[in-house]
């Protein structure tokens, strides 16, 4: 979040047209988006933030907790005096469309302008918001750059990693997917696709956050929600998602950490939607990770309480798990977040989304990947949208629901071959279910919902019958 204003760089800069009073910040290359272990959730009861550390177990990895007096102490040994000298600025804002029920309110203190800046793009900065802040319904938020604890303020980082598209098949009719995948899986690429089938069509409602709600009338998963501004998630994204941006090569231009936020209505697939106060009804949940082998490219999962546990069981780069992709993210006890989506599942009269899991990033002998990705990917939400519809063409494997061999369309795709996609294997999954026993006993411990529980157990047993 350190913003260093220098002016534009004709040389390495020349392709951005820059006419004052435009100004330039640039990231220092040791700044990371976010540091998880100064992330902290503050609350009475430790039980509140955090499940229990088992004896003689690792790390808590579901969160860190501070006690309200540490946190104030914390505060007082590192803002008293820290802004002395630097303009404050005091943004008033709100994620999401101003008055939506989907949308929040926070006021940010903050003594950077690129954090100011960077307000006004990715979030409504204004006095639409002070009906909220005279109710007092509202997040406080404290940034400053005189000492780097980035995230002591609440909304410091970014959100939960969500986003949510519109799907259009080739007949018009369209369906909204929301998908949450940890970091760097190729969610803003999701999100900003070119389809690689014909007919079809992709709109993006949000890449990154994104909240889900019930709407008034109870009509199940109603209501995603996104926020003001699209942020491209690195330069890796440039090249493919951002086709308009120059291309850059020979030269980098810019660092690995560096991130970048557009306003979302510069980006010419924004849905019509994207906007809406009462947000798009969601058809499907797509979990996703990067797992180079054994996890099928695609698959449904039996029902929500499978769905749930298929959230729970996500994991990431580095084998790192990620439950919902959110956990760098929960605010409170992950195992009450568990808990929270089963309910969900309960409630009466829902019209609940089906839960996929998809893995764009399996690898073959030589390393190579099994599956072209991209663009390409709109033949997977092809599939997941004719589940939605209620076709008839899925195989039942111990894992989940993976598409029947004619229902993924693979033309036009020479040396792509369903088996390759589609591994299920009994050493695979016994190795994986051995493994999520383990987190799940060593980070949730007797606060993980035994519903989870009981639909890892059955898949133990679904997976010794193999
Ligand atoms: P995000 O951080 O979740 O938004 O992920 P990005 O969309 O920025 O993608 C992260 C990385 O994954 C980039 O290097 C992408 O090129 C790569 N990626 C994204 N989608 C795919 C895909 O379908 N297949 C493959 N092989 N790589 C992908
Ligand atoms: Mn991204």
């Amino acid at each position: 979040m350190q913003g260093v204003v220098v002016p534009p760089k004709n040389k390495v800069f020349g392709f951005f047209l820059c006419p004052p009073p435009s100004w330039l910040a640039r990231t220092d290359p040791r700044d990371v988006a976010r540091v998880e272990s100064r992330t902290v959730l503050v609350t009475d009861r430790e039980r509140d933030a955090i499940p229990p550390k088992p004896p003689g177990g690792g790390p808590q990895q579901l969160g860190n907790w501070m006690s309200p007096a540490a946190f104030e102490q914390a505060v007082q040994e590192r803002f008293p005096g820290c802004m002395e000298g630097r303009t404050m600025y005091i943004l008033p804002f709100s994620m999401g469309p101003v008055g939506s029920p989907l949308a929040k309110v926070g006021l940010q203190l903050t003594d950077s302008p690129y954090v100011a800046a960077s307000m006004r793009i990715m979030t409504r900065v204004g006095p639409q918001t002070f009906p909220a802040l005279a109710r007092d319904d509202f997040v406080r938020c404290l940034h400053s750059v005189g000492q780097p604890l980035p995230s002591l303020g609440g909304f410091g980082g970014p959100l939960p990693t969500l986003l949510i598209l519109g799907v259009t098949d080739p007949a018009g009719k369209k369906r909204y997917v929301a998908a949450a995948f940890p970091s760097a899986c190729g969610k803003t690429n999701l999100a900003m696709m070119t389809p690689a089938l014909p007919g079809w069509r992709v709109h993006c409602v949000g890449d990154d956050i994104a909240w889900m709600k019930f709407d008034a009338e109870g009509d199940g998963g109603r209501g995603p929600f996104p926020v003001g501004g699209a942020g491209p998630g690195g330069p890796g994204t440039l090249g493919f998602s951002w086709p308009w941006w120059p291309q850059c090569d020979p030269q980098p231009c810019a660092h690995p950490n560096s991130r970048f936020c557009a306003p979302a209505n510069q980006c010419p697939i924004m849905d019509p939607a994207w906007e809406d106060p009462e947000g798009v009804p969601i058809d499907a949940i797509i979990f996703g990770g990067r797992r180079p082998e054994g996890v099928p490219l695609v698959y449904e999962a039996f029902n929500w309480r499978h769905g749930v546990f298929v959230g729970s069981a996500m994991r990431s780069r580095r084998l790192m798990h990620d439950p919902f992709a959110m956990r760098p993210f929960f605010g409170y006890n992950a195992g009450q977040y568990l808990a929270h989506w089963l309910a969900v599942g309960e409630r009466e009269g829902a019209r609940l989304p089906r839960i996929f899991h998809v893995n764009w990033f399996l690898r073959d002998g030589a390393g190579r990947f099994v599956w072209p990705g991209f663009g390409h990917n709109a033949r997977v939400l092809a599939w997941i949208c004719s589940r939605v519809a209620g076709e008839d063409n899925a195989e039942t494997t111990p894992v989940g629901l993976v598409p029947r061999e004619d229902a993924l369309d693979l033309d036009g795709l020479p040396g792509v071959s369903y088996g390759d996609l589609f591994p299920v294997s009994r050493p695979f999954w016994e190795k994986e279910a051995r493994e999520l026993r383990r987190y799940y006993e060593e980070n949730f411990g007797e606060d993980l919902p035994k519903e989870v529980m009981g639909e890892l157990s059955a898949l133990e047993e679904r997976v010794k019958k193999m």
